[in-house]
């Protein structure tokens, strides 16, 4: 297939709001593409060269693009500078441009496949040293000569690292059972595989193939990522006892979630959104490298940063300050970390996710050679109490806290690990979920509203933040922040805004009219916001439910919506994707909590 129409494709998706005419459109698009194809389709529509964590990255930065687009096409700088800078998207100047010159004559398009324009990007991803750069000029100024004015633009929002088109990795899947089968029946199938192998590239190909058994036997592989799974939350020991009874109780650490690779003395590092994060850690290689048993093992844990000066762990924000792509070898001096392995995933090639949590445990206690002390090992073991004593468990929680942790996690004894769920196999119980609600929710900033007065400044004065619907696969508002940022957490709110924003509400988004921003922003940033409370408010559609009107006219509000009450940014979570942020099932569980409302209320 040429690429011009796989852009068409792009144009028609992006234009699109119903997430079932999307669903169709790709179906339609994988019947169309050759199985050498379907999978290097997959990866540009997702603005990418292979799955999440292939580390290849195209990124280039406005300014080559630009010096492309000038020598490509021998447009004056200052005239198309002049107009990106009116317009704000290279792609929509790009291809605005392009069309001129077309009315002109000046180019006639070569019209290559997608295969032809993906493996030049895949040169463009692997130049380095020095020349590189004039290479990727060159290499791009070619490839948008070849090509038509609209796959210029997207082409351009490929290589800058900027397409959104606005579906989620599940409308794929499903769209891959559409074109099986002409519905959604297989859906958890392709889900199931995805969780264990994230590769949308790898599940297309089979499927285009229409080999479902191999779908279906896909186990996990090292150096593959797993999509981690996820805890659930309660908030007294009391209540853990009488949801799981006798349980494995570990510290919480306030770090960051490490998925470890290992296989013949090579290690791999993935973070939470499965990127290859190994470059930047190089002492926990070092130490899983020396203090492994096995040849071949994936297991978790969570990274902390350790003071050996005092033997205290260190809080969350200067732990974060070790995830950098420059300075690593001195951070590492600085900021030593320690890694409390807490789960098995694979041992000795052998998949563990379908054995009991219990047996996992103790056979991650064999995958080291470990002293125990905490001043000589980088990888340690989670201790562990196992107890249905609701009061032990609630002074292992104090003390955890007392230590500077976050909490608790109490775990199934026979729970098994399920990949990218969220299960009552983990129970996370943090210190601020015992009173009222000082526990943080990770929203996804939706889009931001000009700034007023002093605010005018810095361009932005309240930015709109959602939760997750995992029923309707939407992202549903709950707040619109405009208080407690810094200056300087405007500045960068505005800056990061800037880079995904987009001319119409992204099709994942229900909005009330009342909600409207000025700025729409693509799905792609990740905050946690801290609130005192959860309310109702009918302009959120946090679980807000509709009735038709009594007139019939229209729809109007039949149960309002979650709200935050004082929402305030804590900080960025870059480590979170856009579907990992709090679903409307959590806020209606926090809103359940603090209200002590029965389940039979209708919330
Ligand atoms: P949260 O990010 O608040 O949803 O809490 C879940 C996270 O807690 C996991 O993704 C881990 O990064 C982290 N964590 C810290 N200690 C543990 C532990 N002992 N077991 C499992 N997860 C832990």
């Amino acid at each position: 297939m040429k690429f011009s129409r796989l852009a068409e494709y792009f144009s028609k998706i992006e234009k699109e709001s119903s997430r079932l005419v999307i669903t169709e459109t790709l179906a339609e698009l994988f019947k169309k593409l050759s199985e050498e194809e379907v999978d290097k389709a997959i990866y540009l529509l997702t603005g990418r060269l292979g799955p999440l964590y292939d580390p290849r990255e195209l990124g280039l930065a406005e300014k080559s693009v630009i010096s492309s687009t000038i020598q490509a096409l021998s447009v004056d700088r200052s005239i198309f500078v002049k107009r990106f800078k009116e317009v704000g998207d290279l792609g929509e100047v790009l291809q605005e441009f392009k069309e001129k010159g077309r009315q002109q004559l000046l180019w006639a398009p070569k019209d290559p496949e997608i295969i032809e324009v993906y493996e030049d990007l895949v040169k463009l991803s692997k130049a380095e040293g020095e020349g590189a750069m004039s290479f990727k000029i060159n290499l791009l100024s070619s490839l948008i000569q070849a090509l038509d004015p609209l796959s210029c633009k997207y082409l351009v929002r490929i290589v800058l690292g900027k397409l959104r088109l606005g579906f989620s990795d599940m409308t794929i899947l499903d769209a891959l059972s559409w074109f099986l089968k002409g519905d959604k029946s297989l859906r958890p199938i392709f889900e199931k595989a995805y969780h264990v192998y994230p590769d949308l590239g790898k599940i297309a190909y089979l499927a285009k193939k229409g080999d479902l058994k191999a779908i279906e036997r896909i186990k996990p592989e090292v150096f593959t990522p797993i999509i981690m799974m996820r805890a659930e939350r309660l908030s007294s020991a009391k209540e853990i006892v009488e949801k799981l009874g006798e349980c494995i109780i570990e510290p919480k650490y306030d770090g960051f979630r490490l998925q470890v690779h290992y296989k013949n003395g090579q290690v791999k590092l993935f973070s939470r959104n499965l990127e290859d994060v190994t470059f930047m850690y190089p002492d926990i290689v070092e130490g899983v490298k020396k203090e492994i048993t096995v040849k071949e093992a994936i297991f978790e844990g969570e990274a902390i940063g350790f003071d050996p000066h005092s033997g205290s762990f260190l809080p969350f924000q200067e732990t974060v300050q070790r995830k950098r792509k420059y300075d690593i070898e001195k951070m590492v001096k600085e900021l030593p970390l320690k890694l409390f392995a807490f789960e098995l995933l694979l041992f000795k090639g052998e998949s563990y996710l379908e054995k009991p949590f219990i047996e996992r445990r103790r056979k991650l206690e064999k995958l080291f050679k470990l002293t125990g002390d905490i001043f000589k090992d980088t990888v340690l073991l989670a201790p562990e109490i196992i107890t249905s004593d609701p009061e032990e468990i609630e002074l292992y929680f104090e003390d955890a806290v007392s230590k500077g942790l976050e909490g608790i996690m109490a775990k199934r004894k026979e729970g098994v690990y399920k990949p990218g769920v969220r299960e009552w196999n983990w129970i996370k119980y943090k210190r601020s979920y015992s009173s009222k609600l000082e526990d943080t929710i990770d929203c996804l900033v939706m889009g931001y509203d000009l700034g007023k007065g002093k605010r005018a400044g810095f361009g932005i004065g309240a930015f709109l933040v959602g939760v997750y619907d995992n029923k309707s696969d939407k992202f549903v508002t709950v707040a619109k922040i405009g208080t407690g940022l810094t200056d300087e957490e405007w500045r960068e709110m505005k800056k990061r805004c800037d880079q995904f924003k987009t001319k119409t509400k992204p099709a994942l988004y229900d909005v009330d009219k009342n909600m409207k921003v000025d700025v729409w922003v693509k799905p792609a940033i990740v905050v946690e916001i801290l609130a005192d409370e959860i309310t109702r408010s009918p302009v959120h559609t946090a679980g807000r439910k509709l009735k038709p009107s009594k007139t019939g006219a229209a729809l109007e509000v039949d149960v309002p919506g979650f709200a935050l009450r004082f929402p305030r940014l804590v900080r960025f979570r870059d480590d979170k994707r856009p579907e990992e942020v709090t679903t409307v099932v959590e806020i209606r569980e926090m809103y359940r909590k603090v209200k002590g409302k029965s389940k039979k209320e209708k919330l």
